[in-house]
């Protein structure tokens, strides 16, 4: 007998992923342009220039044994020493390189995170909407996993809600902001109440409640809204950080998770996030990768194309009838569907030649994802449709 949950994981694939080879089949039918291709958060702006600079350099320049050889499991204490330094410097921390553990992007990140926390029927928390790939790590750590609603108009925490799913089982709580799929950035009176309400729940229950903060659009936000750093705020946090979006380096797999080092157990929690990596095999994130951010760490794409897509997109929408909280960050907007089904909706802008994820998977149905991480000119292109599928609800 095999092990049937992944099996059965295997089969399955999430509605976006449904959705974004859908629109492979269809671009190959009626031609890409006709498709409108708002289904995956893939960075559609190039890497910054210096990326590739840097990369022939460590080619040029690194001993050719040691280039593509292994670094320490946990990362080269030298790209270690580079992100703990810049978060010190950005955030007034005191990481040291031994807070940070190099991964395969945040997904590495989450995964080494909640098997270093969790033991089986420990439960973690996630705030709806979320990344519906949390539901997958949580339980193949072996956790419960409860969802607590955001505030609808804004999609900050709503903590009535949040109150209501924590038990003295909670071992962790998930933070995404900016948030996949609705855009929003958690305000610093949203983070200072969760932190509050956490500490009174631990001292109250006496067992430790980790904030895990997924952090992959940490840079990318408009309009100079700020991202407030959780480890200034909550002792007991753990960030898990990617720069798949930030220098637009998806498929190359490169992240980190920082442990704050002003919790008391943060020895021991860094150690169980070296032993989770080493029992799952994510040991020794990619080498080059490493070596690279070790020298463009402070490095970002240019989001400007982003904020342009988000403002032309959100105010076509809104003129057309469409409810949205507009999004502060990340690349995606989370739009009502009109009719109030959103699996319905999302399948009648098939006929449009609009894809656009239903929320269901994210813990909110109703609405929709639209990922505006595309070209402008695809956004313009696409506004009639969004226009004439609109009307079809009138
Ligand atoms: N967390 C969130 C909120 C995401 O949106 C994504 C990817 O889209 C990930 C984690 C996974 O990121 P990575 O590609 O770095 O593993």
């Amino acid at each position: 007998m095999l092990n049937q949950t992944n099996v059965n994981l295997g089969k399955t694939r999430s509605t976006i992923r449904e959705l974004f080879e859908y629109g492979k089949r269809r671009k190959a039918e009626i031609g890409a342009e006709n498709v409108f291709d708002f289904s995956i958060g893939n960075p559609s702006v190039p890497a910054p220039p210096e990326i590739n600079g840097a990369l022939s350099e460590i080619l040029r320049e690194t001993d050719p044994v040691e280039l593509h050889g292994y670094t320490s499991a946990q990362g080269g204490v030298g790209v270690r020493k580079a992100v703990a330094d810049y978060t010190n410097a950005r955030f007034s921390t005191s990481l040291s390189p031994d807070c940070i553990y190099m991964t395969c992007g945040a997904s590495g990140s989450l995964t080494v995170t909640l098997n270093a926390l969790v033991n089986g029927g420990d439960e973690v928390i996630a705030f709806a909407p979320y990344f519906p790939e949390y539901k997958i790590f949580a339980e193949h750590a072996g956790a419960v996993f409860r969802t607590a609603d955001c505030e609808d108009k804004t999609f900050q925490i709503d903590f009535k809600k949040l109150e209501e799913a924590l038990s003295p089982r909670t071992k962790a709580v998930i933070v995404n902001s900016p948030n996949n799929p609705s855009g929003a950035v958690y305000t610093e009176n949203t983070i200072e109440k969760l932190a509050g309400i956490l500490e009174k729940h631990c001292a109250k229950t006496g067992n430790p409640v980790y904030v895990i903060a997924d952090e992959p659009y940490r840079e990318l936000v408009y309009d100079g809204v700020k991202v407030p750093f959780i480890m200034n705020y909550y002792a007991r946090s753990i960030v898990c950080y990617s720069y798949s979006k930030s220098l637009s380096l998806p498929g190359e797999r490169i992240g980190y998770v920082a442990v704050n080092n002003a919790m008391p157990e943060y020895k021991d929690v860094y150690a169980g996030i070296c032993g989770a990596g080493r029992a799952l095999g994510f040991v020794c994130a990619p080498a080059l990768f490493q070596k690279l951010i070790e020298r463009v760490y402070d490095k970002t794409s240019d989001i400007s194309v982003y904020k342009r897509n988000r403002d032309m997109l959100y105010s076509a929408l809104t003129e057309y009838g469409y409810e949205a909280v507009k999004p502060d960050g990340a690349f995606y907007m989370f739009v009502k569907a009109p009719g109030g089904c959103s699996h319905s909706f999302a399948e009648r802008a098939k006929e449009y030649e609009l894809l656009v994820v239903d929320g269901t998977d994210f813990g909110c149905a109703g609405y929709v994802r639209v990922s505006y991480c595309v070209s402008t000119q695809t956004i313009k292109r696409a506004l009639p449709a969004f226009k004439a599928l609109a009307e079809s609800y009138k």
